[in-house]
């Protein structure tokens, strides 16, 4: 990017879009406007009705840095700090998983079961990482306490920014541990309505398969789950059960092929009944939810 000619909105975002797409990133005008957006301190939107600002020298130079590392299959989400999850604007950083559309699923199905339910709710979310999940759920079903759970004390603190910008902080407790461990004090007081989580599910052989950004930059904490990608879910299902009240709900999103496996190990531990597998918009499998009988 040469810095000795004028740069407008409009002639970077054309520049920024080719490098990109040369570079085989994906959505590149997109990313070319996340990043440009960024750096102006402009809405995406803003970047239209602003086409022929000239930009500085400063800003060029924070740009040129990040369309680089971009090119360089660095997520555009981290470049960005942030991303979009249910409409909400999540923070993230390399510490957390970037929050996936598919994940939405989950969200829109715990709503829904809540809004039948209704009245106050208990949640747990496991593995929340960014708390996009728990975040979403609190927004949109606001009669609920969630106590959210991760192993990752970097992450939690993500989760914690995330709960505080959305004013989530009365409804969502973070708690620092494995799984249910950091919950077991708690529950002399009651027992969930619904548990919700997206545990890292890739297995061994998925895992070298990644796209360069999700394996080269995201946590592999986050993401890894042993030779089948099952092992978490093992452990929370063996679980799950004590902590739920009758008629209260298990939601997990899952790996496209793990559905099987999955209503397997729930219907092994015999707690469980109603276990359905249900598609995403790409019609892949991607939750299994399972009623506690
Ligand atoms: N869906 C993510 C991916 O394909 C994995 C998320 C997870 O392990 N929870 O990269």
């Amino acid at each position: 990017m040469t810095t000795n000619n004028i740069w407008t909105i409009q002639k970077l975002l054309s520049w920024v879009t080719e490098y990109l797409n040369n570079k085989g990133i994906d959505s590149p005008r997109l990313s070319a406007e996340i990043l440009l957006s960024c750096v102006l301190g402009l809405k995406r939107i803003e970047l239209y009705t602003q086409f022929e600002k000239i930009v500085s020298e400063e800003q060029l130079g924070r740009l040129h840095n990040l369309v680089e590392r971009a090119g360089r299959h660095e997520p555009i989400a981290y470049l960005a700090g942030k991303t979009e999850f249910y409409s909400l604007e999540i923070e993230v950083s390399a510490d957390c998983l970037i929050p996936r559309p598919e994940t939405e699923l989950l969200v829109e199905r715990a709503i829904e079961f809540l809004r039948v339910r209704s009245g106050k709710q208990f949640i747990c979310d496991l593995c929340t990482g960014s708390g996009c999940i728990a975040a979403a759920i609190a927004k949109n079903y606001p009669d609920c306490q969630i106590i959210a759970t991760d192993i990752c004390d970097a992450a939690l603190s993500v989760a914690d920014r995330n709960i505080e910008k959305h004013q989530l902080g009365e409804r969502i407790k973070l708690l620092h541990g494995d799984l249910f461990d950091p919950i077991v004090p708690y529950l002399d007081v009651e027992k969930f309505d619904l548990i919700v989580c997206n545990p890292p599910y890739v297995s061994a052989a998925e895992f070298e398969k990644l796209d360069k950004n999700v394996k080269d930059y995201e946590p592999r904490l986050a993401l890894f789950a042993g030779d089948e990608g099952l092992d978490i879910y093992r452990r929370i299902v063996e679980k799950a059960g004590q902590f739920l009240k009758p008629d209260a709900k298990l939601m997990l999103e899952i790996g496209c092929e793990q559905g099987p496996a999955v209503k397997q190990l729930l219907e092994m531990v015999g707690c469980f009944s109603e276990i359905t597998i249900e598609k995403d918009n790409q019609g892949n499998d991607r939750i299994v939810i399972a009623k506690k009988s």
